[in-house]
C-alpha cells in the first residue's frame, strides 16, 4: 500500500529528511521526489552538486546550502521558516543524510523544538554494502570513516580488533591501501574483510577475503583504489565456552537440553551464581 506524505500542519511545518541515491539515479524514491518538490526550500550539503539531480527529476524548489561548515545561525535560519510553517527538505550529496554527513544539528534544533521531523529512507552506503557482503548481517556497528593517520588508525584498529560485531567503515580511494595493510599488521593477515567499490555504478565491484590477500590485489590493480569504497571486517569469533568453569558448563549444558536458551540461563544463574547475560550469551556463542 502507498502512503502518501504527511500534511504539514498549520502551525509548524515539516522536516524532511531526504536520502538520495549513492550513484544511480534509479534508486531515486518517489517519495523522495514528491518531498523535494512540494518543500518550500532545500537544505543541500552542496547546492550545485545537488542541482544536476533535482534537474534530472525536474525539482524546481529553491535550494540553499546547508553542511558542516554552516554556522549556527544557519540552522537557526532554518528552524524559524520551520516554525514559521514552512517545509524543509534536507538532502546531502549521496545517500542518507547524517550518515557520515551533515544535518545532525538541523534534525536535533527541529526536534528539540517540537518540530515534525520525517525520514524519506533510500539508497545508503553501508546498508546496500551490508546487503550484498555475505558477513554476518544480525549484528554490526557502523564506524564511519576511519582516522586518516596512520598512527591514529592503528590505534582505533586495535580497539576495535576483538570486537565480535561486523564492522563497517567508509574510506577513502587514497587511503585504502594503506588502511587494509594496517588492519592486517593490527587486526590479523587472515581476517575476512569484503570491499564494496562503487556500489550502484558502472564498475560495482564487490571482493571478500583475508585482508592480506585482499591488500595485495588492491595492490596490484589501482582501479581499485578509485571510486567509493565501503569496506566490511568480519567481527572476532565469539569467546569460547572455556569462559565459563567446567560445573556451570556442565549445569547449563544440562539445562540446555530441555529449556530454551532463556529460561536456562535464567535458571543457570541461580545455579551457578553467574550473570543471566553472560550464559545467555555463552549459549547462543555455543549454537
Ligand atoms: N550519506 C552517505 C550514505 O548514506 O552512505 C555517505 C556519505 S560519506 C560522505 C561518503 C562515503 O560513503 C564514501 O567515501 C564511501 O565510503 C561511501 N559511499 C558512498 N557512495 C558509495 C558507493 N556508491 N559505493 C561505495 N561506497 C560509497
Amino acid at each position: 500500500m502507498t502512503q502518501r506524505l504527511p500534511e504539514a500542519d498549520n502551525a509548524a511545518g515539516v522536516l524532511y529528511v531526504v536520502a538520495t541515491p549513492i550513484g544511480n539515479l534509479g534508486d531515486m524514491v518517489p517519495r523522495a521526489i514528491e518531498a523535494l518538490q512540494s518543500a518550500s526550500v532545500i537544505a543541500a550539503e552542496d547546492t550545485r552538486h545537488s542541482a544536476r539531480l533535482l534537474a534530472h527529476f525536474s525539482i524546481t524548489t529553491q535550494a540553499v546550502a546547508y553542511h558542516e561548515h554552516s554556522g549556527p545561525e544557519r540552522t537557526e535560519q532554518l528552524l524559524a521558516r520551520l516554525q514559521a510553517g514552512e517545509t524543509v527538505a534536507l538532502i546531502s550529496d549521496a545517500g542518507t543524510p547524517l550518515v557520515s554527513d551533515p544535518g545532525y544539528r538541523l534534525v536535533r534544533a527541529a526536534r528539540q523544538a517540537g518540530i515534525r521531523v520525517v525520514p524519506i529512507p533510500g539508497a545508503c552506503a553501508l546498508v546496500a554494502a551490508l546487503s550484498a557482503a555475505g558477513l554476518p548481517s544480525d549484528r554490526f556497528a557502523f564506524e564511519g570513516f576511519l582516522p586518516s593517520k596512520s598512527g591514529a588508525r592503528r590505534a582505533t584498529l586495535a580497539a576495535l580488533a576483538a570486537e565480535s560485531r561486523t564492522l563497517i567503515f567508509y574510506e577513502a580511494p587514497h587511503r585504502i591501501l594503506a588502511t587494509l595493510q594496517d588492519i592486517a599488521e593490527v587486526v590479523g593477515p587472515e581476517r575476512e574483510l569484503v570491499l564494496a567499490r562503487e556500489l550502484t555504478k558502472t564498475f560495482e565491484t564487490l571482493r571478500g577475503g583475508p585482508v592480506a590477500a585482499l591488500a595485495e590485489w588492491v595492490a596490484g590493480d589501482s582501479d581499485q583504489q578509485r571510486g567509493e569504497i565501503v569496506l566490511l571486517m568480519r567481527g572476532a569469533p565469539a569467546k569460547k565456552s572455556g569462559d565459563l568453569d567446567a560445573e556451570a558448563e556442565r549445569v547449563m549444558g544440562v539445562l540446555l537440553e530441555e529449556l530454551p536458551v532463556k529460561q536456562a540461563a535464567s535458571i543457570g544463574a541461580r545455579l551457578t551464581g553467574l550473570k543471566k547475560n553472560r550464559l545467555y550469551q555463552w549459549a547462543l556463542d555455543r549454537e
